[in-house]
C-alpha cells in the first residue's frame, strides 16, 4: 500500500511516471528533496516499455549538428535541453544503470539486449533506493482553491500540497498505455499557452483505394524506394500500403512536413520513386524495348523488376496515356504522386506533436503563470522523428525540469 501522507516539506511532486516524469523525480531526488510520483496508471512507464517490443532505439549516435536539426522548429529550445544531457550523456547514464549499448548500422543507438523492461526495472530500483515514492493508480484531476494537487485514487480523493510540481503527462497517442491528453483543459482553464496536441510520426490516408488494390495488397511493404516531398530531397526506405492509405517508418519520417501541408492546403503530396537507383532516362530506354505480345506488366517486370504492390500502385496511380508512354510511365515510376487527405487518428500515432508552448516557460521549463509548476517530455511542443530523438528530448527535459525545480526551491529558502 502506498503511504497516503505527504512527506514533510519540501515536498516536490511528479505527476506522470514516464521517461521525462522518472528523469525529473531522480533529479529532484538526487538534490535532497522527498519525491512522489503520482501516475494514473497501475504501473509506470507504459509506453516506455511498448517502445522497447520492436527494439528500444534510445538515441541517436550521428553526429549533434545533425542530431539536433531533427527537433526542427524547435531546434533552438530543444539544443538549450541537450546541453545539460545530449546523445553521450544518455549513454552514459544508461551504463550507470549496469545496462551496456550499441550502435545499429543506422546510427540508431540501442540497449544490448533491445529490451526496455531491464532498463525500466533497474531504474525504477534505483529510485526507490533514493527513497523516491511511486504511487499508481493516482489520477491528478487538476488544483483546489487552495492551490493543492487534486489526485483521485481507488479509495477516493487526495488533496497533495506539494512545494513543486513537475508535470510529465506525455502526449496523447496510445492512450491506453495512460497519456491522454486529459491535461490540455486542465491547464488550458489556468491560461497556459498550448498548440493543440496533433498526431506526428503517424500514417495518413487518401481519399480512397480501389477495392482492387485494397484485396490484394493492404499491409504489404514497399521496399527499396524513396519518398519525398515537393521540394525537399527525396530518402530511401520501405513504408506500408494501408486499407486507408500509408503508413511506416518513411511515411513518419515526412509526418510534420505532410501533416502540416494538410492543415493548410486541404491535402499533401508524396512522391514515390519506385527505382531510386535508376535515372529516368534509362528506365524510358528500358521500357522503349519492344515488348512484342507481352503485356505492359510482364514487360515492367521483365524489364525493370517492378511487380506485386509496386506494379499495382502505379496501375492504380497512372491513368491509361501515361502507362502506353515510356517517357511518361519512366516520369512516373521517379515521381509517382500520392495524394494524402488526412492523418491516421492521433491514438495511433507513435508520438503527438503540439503541447505546451516554451513561450509560456522560462529556461528551466516552470510555467511563468505558475510558479513552481514545471513541465516536461512529450506535453511539451517539440516533434522529432523516430530514431531515439522522442525519447532523449523527454530524458533531457524531465532532467531540467527536476533541477530546475530543485534549485527554485532552494532559491526561496
Ligand atoms: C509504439 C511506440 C513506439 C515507440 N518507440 C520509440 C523509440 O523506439 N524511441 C523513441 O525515442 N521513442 C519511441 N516512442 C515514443 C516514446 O515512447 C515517448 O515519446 C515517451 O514515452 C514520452 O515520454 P513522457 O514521459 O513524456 O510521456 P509518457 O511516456 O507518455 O508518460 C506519461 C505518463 O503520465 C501518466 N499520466 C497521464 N495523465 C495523467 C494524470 N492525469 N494523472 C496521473 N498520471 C497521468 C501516464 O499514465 C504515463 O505513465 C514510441 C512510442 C510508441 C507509441
Amino acid at each position: 500500500m502506498p503511504d497516503k501522507k505527504p512527506a514533510s516539506p519540501p515536498l516536490a511532486v511528479v505527476i506522470g511516471g514516464g521517461p521525462a516524469g522518472l528523469m525529473a523525480a531522480e533529479a529532484m531526488a538526487q538534490a535532497g528533496l522527498a519525491v512522489e510520483v503520482f501516475d494514473a496508471m497501475p504501473s509506470v512507464g507504459r509506453k516506455f516499455l511498448l517502445a522497447g517490443v520492436g527494439g528500444m532505439n534510445i538515441t541517436h549516435s550521428e553526429a549533434y549538428p545533425q542530431f539536433v536539426s531533427r527537433y526542427a522548429e524547435r531546434q533552438a529550445e530543444i539544443d538549450g535541453l541537450l546541453r545539460d544531457f545530449d546523445a553521450d550523456a544518455l549513454r552514459q547514464w544508461i551504463h550507470g544503470l549496469g545496462i551496456d549499448t550499441f550502435v545499429g548500422t543506422s546510427g540508431r543507438v540501442f540497449p544490448t539486449d533491445m529490451k526496455a523492461a531491464p532498463l525500466l526495472r533497474a531504474w525504477l530500483k534505483r529510485l526507490r533506493d533514493n527513497d523516491v515514492v511511486i504511487h499508481t493508480r493516482h489520477r491528478w484531476l487538476g488544483w483546489n482553491a487552495d492551490g493543492s494537487l487534486r489526485i483521485a485514487y481507488p479509495q477516493g480523493e487526495l488533496q497533495v500540497k506539494a512545494n513543486a510540481v513537475v508535470l510529465a503527462l506525455g502526449g496523447a497517442s496510445w492512450a491506453r498505455l495512460g497519456s491522454d491528453g486529459a491535461w490540455q483543459p486542465l491547464l488550458a482553464e489556468r491560461t497556459v499557452d498550448i498548440s493543440p496536441l496533433r498526431p506526428s510520426n503517424c500514417g495518413f490516408e487518401v481519399e480512397g483505394w480501389s477495392a482492387l488494390l485494397v484485396d490484394k495488397f493492404a499491409g504489404a511493404p514497399l521496399k527499396n524506394i524513396a519518398l519525398s516531398v515537393p521540394g525537399m530531397a527525396p530518402r530511401k526506405g520501405e513504408f506500408i500500403l494501408t486499407a486507408q492509405g500509408v503508413e511506416g517508418s518513411l511515411v513518419y519520417a515526412w509526418s510534420a512536413q505532410l501533416r502540416q501541408a494538410i492543415e493548410h492546403q486541404g491535402q499533401a503530396k508524396l512522391l514515390l520513386d519506385l527505382l531510386p537507383d535508376k535515372p529516368v532516362d534509362k528506365i524510358a530506354q528500358a521500357l522503349a524495348k519492344p515488348r512484342g505480345s507481352r503485356s505492359m506488366a510482364k514487360h515492367l517486370q521483365g524489364q525493370l523488376g517492378i511487380d506485386g504492390v509496386k506494379a499495382a500502385l502505379l496501375r492504380e496511380l497512372t491513368d491509361q496515356a501515361t502507362f502506353a508512354d515510356p517517357q511518361a510511365l519512366a516520369r512516373a515510376i521517379k515521381a509517382l504522386p500520392i495524394t494524402l487527405v488526412r492523418t491516421r487518428p492521433l491514438d495511433e500515432a507513435i508520438s503527438s506533436a503540439g503541447g505546451v508552448r516554451f513561450e509560456g516557460l522560462d529556461e528551466g521549463l516552470m510555467i511563468r503563470r505558475m510558479p513552481g509548476v514545471f513541465c516536461a517530455g512529450e506535453m511539451l511542443d517539440w516533434e522529432a522523428p523516430t530514431g531515439g530523438y522522442l525519447l532523449t528530448a523527454c530524458f533531457a527535459s524531465g532532467l531540467r525540469a527536476g533541477r530546475a525545480a530543485a534549485d527554485w526551491l532552494k532559491s526561496r529558502g
